[in-house]
């Protein structure tokens, strides 16, 4: 089966390549590199062994579509690409609603007119807001997203809904990601963005590193088991599984539009990854306490069982593996 990956040279992208070579699928990647890097292809390709097909562009690019799927048979899409940083979403509206919303819209409506009606989506928590309960499970009604990046994967959610409704002949799954974090155990291919990070992990990668003097850890008054945030953390090759496993059911399935949570089904507290990443790589991470960040929510995993039941998936890998091989892969980049 040969599958067109959007956004392959992304983080989840790069690492979901990798389990679909090693798992005997061809690939073809379409990414415009606006949020990677070119090396990531020949990264892959040592991983696996394997070659892949890469076109750079942008998905809004109808033509080049038409092209990638007239030079190809493609069986099935997985849809990374798309812009992700929540705070520059408030930022700059207008370049996410344009990017995230236009880029779907292009690629499905290409799929259709291709007839390739396979399409697994990269989705967030986010979808949910707030919740009477943390643990989120696929049956409760989207909430009131806080970014408009929460609002594009939700509007994103709605046109494929709507799109299942008109042409109930596609196969939809919509993947909900928790927290990514960790890197391949090669360490060739990780997450390592440019600038001041805004998500936890990368953070405390530069601080460990020294790029960056100090980690604030955004309130320590909240009502949790040590008064900091808890999320669900999840290793970024687990992630990368739900993919093909995903892809495997759709295979087996009737059309339909499938929903899953892919997270671990534990929350961890900022302290706990502090703690846990000085342990395991042997260092001491300086740090303070600060105010609470805006828009943040003080607690909330998923419930992973729908994702277990039907896909046969779970998490494998553990807190002490994430931090370990997010810090091999950011020592490794650096060269020290
Ligand atoms: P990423 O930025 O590392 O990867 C996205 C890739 O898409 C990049 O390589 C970028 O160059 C490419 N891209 C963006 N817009 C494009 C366009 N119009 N045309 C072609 N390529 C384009 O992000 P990631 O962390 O790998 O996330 C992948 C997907 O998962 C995104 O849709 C993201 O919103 C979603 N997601 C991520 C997280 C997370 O915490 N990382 C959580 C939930 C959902
Ligand atoms: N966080 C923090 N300091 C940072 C970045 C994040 O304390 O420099 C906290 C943040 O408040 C949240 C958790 O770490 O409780 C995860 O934040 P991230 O931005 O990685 O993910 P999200 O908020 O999207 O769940």
């Amino acid at each position: 089966m040969k599958i067109l990956v959007t956004g392959g040279c992304g983080f989840i992208g790069s690492h979901t390549v990798c389990e679909l070579l090693d798992n005997g699928y061809e690939v073809v990647i379409i990414d415009n590199l606006c949020n990677s890097k070119k090396e990531v292809i020949s990264k892959i390709e040592t991983i696996t062994n394997k070659k892949v097909l890469f076109y750079e562009g942008d998905v809004r690019d109808k033509e080049l579509l038409h092209k990638i799927f007239q030079d190809n048979t493609i069986d099935g899409v997985i849809h990374f690409a798309g812009l992700k940083a929540v705070g520059e979403s408030v930022k700059i509206p207008l370049s996410y609603y344009r990017n995230n919303i236009d880029s779907t819209l292009t690629l499905l409506e290409v799929m259709q007119e291709s007839n390739c009606k396979n399409i697994v989506f990269s989705s967030s928590a986010t979808v949910y807001g707030i919740q009477e309960s943390p643990k989120y499970v696929e049956t409760m009604e989207r909430g009131k997203t806080s970014s408009p990046y929460g609002e594009t994967k939700a509007m994103i959610e709605k046109i494929l809904e709507d799109l299942y409704a008109s042409d109930p002949t596609f196969k939809i799954t919509i993947l909900r990601y928790f927290n990514p974090i960790g890197a391949h155990k090669s360490g060739l291919i990780g997450e390592n963005p440019n600038g001041i990070p805004n998500n936890l992990m990368p953070y405390i990668l530069k601080v460990a590193t020294h790029e960056l003097p100090e980690l604030t850890i955004f309130g320590n008054d909240y009502d949790t088991i040590d008064g900091t945030c808890i999320r669900d953390y999840i290793h970024v090759v687990d992630l990368a599984k739900g993919h093909i496993k995903a892809l495997e059911h759709a295979h087996k399935s009737n059309p339909n539009i499938y929903t899953y949570n892919l997270g671990s089904g534990h929350g961890v507290s900022v302290a706990e990854i502090v703690t846990a990443f000085e342990k395991v790589n042997k260092l001491k991470l300086n740090y303070k306490f600060g105010a609470r960040r805006e828009g943040d929510l003080p607690e909330f995993y998923a419930d992973p069982s729908k994702a277990l039941k039907e896909l046969g998936w779970k998490t494998e890998e553990t807190l002490e593996d994430m931090c370990k091989d997010s810090y091999h892969f950011i020592i490794k980049e650096k060269g020290e």
